[in-house]
């Protein structure tokens, strides 16, 4: 398997970047990961002094995908994904929902083992390992990796998860994929500052799915399809994510726009990713059951 160390540090997504791999359609790739201060807040005593701002939210890649053109989606299978042994909570005065009741920012180190995050002696929290951090690169000037936008990038999306199966549009050759910025659990909307920051390791399976059409990232699990949609505020993303949902299920699922537009009614469930990044981002999630249930209908008549 070819393995991306973290040496391959990126901050911004970009169409210049050389890549760190080239690799077959279908092949699997890991990609070892800092966490989100680039493991300079792990060090007992460090402070924010030591964190150098200018380079925040790392993501290690890009990888170069043979035969990925323009127009094309990235199939992203999320095989495994390993965290480190502590993570990083913090909260403070900069940024999230909560920032005018802390005049100093507050560090947690935060051990992760068998499965649960150790907030103290006694207070054990089961994880829910996620991607904060995962694009492709995009058309014109890089985006940082603090942002989020059509090529992914930081969408903090609990549901790109181990299991999951991401898409995300090719837009230069190659489609150039890098990931970081992993938590070991985060709240949806991660509103008061930061998910538990962490260091990792995502095996990703990456293959090139031709001429779909789609240009912004769709997500699946074994129950739902799910659009993520960014946007200067909650109305504009939350309004692209129910169109681009629509899109999704009449172009590629072949509903009919009273179907689509009526099974998001009953079932859509629109979910706030983040309102801590530059863009915010929510998602859009469908039942698979009852696309199929309403497309076996269709087909019977
Ligand atoms: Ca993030
Ligand atoms: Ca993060």
């Amino acid at each position: 398997m070819v393995k991306i160390t973290r040496e391959h540090v990126t901050y911004a997504l970009s169409a210049l970047d050389e890549p760190a791999a080239v690799v077959e359609p279908g092949e699997c790739v890991e990609f070892e990961t800092y966490d989100c201060y680039q493991g300079k807040l792990l060090k007992e005593g460090s402070t924010f002094a030591d964190v150098d701002r200018r380079f925040g939210n790392p993501a290690t890649g890009p990888v170069y995908i043979k035969g990925a053109q323009p127009g094309d989606l990235l199939k992203i299978e999320i095989k495994k994904l390993e965290l480190g042994p502590v993570g990083i909570l913090d909260i403070g005065p900069t940024s999230g929902a909560l920032r005018e009741f802390f005049e100093e920012p507050v560090i947690r180190r935060l051990p992760v083992k068998d499965g649960y995050l150790l907030y103290n002696d006694s207070i054990r929290v089961p994880i829910k390992p996620m991607i904060g951090v995962i694009g492709t690169a995009p058309l014109g000037e890089p985006v940082s990796t603090k942002a989020p936008k059509d090529h992914g990038g930081n969408m903090d999306c609990t549901r790109i998860e181990e299991g999951a199966v991401l898409y995300l549009p090719v837009f230069v050759e190659g489609g150039l994929l890098s990931t970081g910025d992993f938590h070991a659990i985060m709240g949806e909307g991660e509103v008061a500052n930061c998910g538990v920051e962490i260091e990792g390791k995502a095996t990703l399976k990456i293959d090139v799915v031709k001429n779909t059409g789609i240009t912004y990232p769709v997500l699946e699990n074994r129950e739902q399809w799910m659009t993520i949609a960014y946007g200067e505020d909650l109305d504009e993303a939350s309004e692209k994510a129910v169109k681009q949902m629509f899109a999704f299920l009449c172009g590629q699922k072949k509903l009919s726009k009273v179907d689509a537009g009526m099974l998001i009614d009953m079932a859509g469930d629109l979910i706030v990713c983040q309102i801590v990044n530059p863009y915010k981002t929510v998602r859009l999630e469908v039942p698979k059951w009852l696309i199929a249930r309403i497309k076996e209908e269709n087909e019977s008549k």
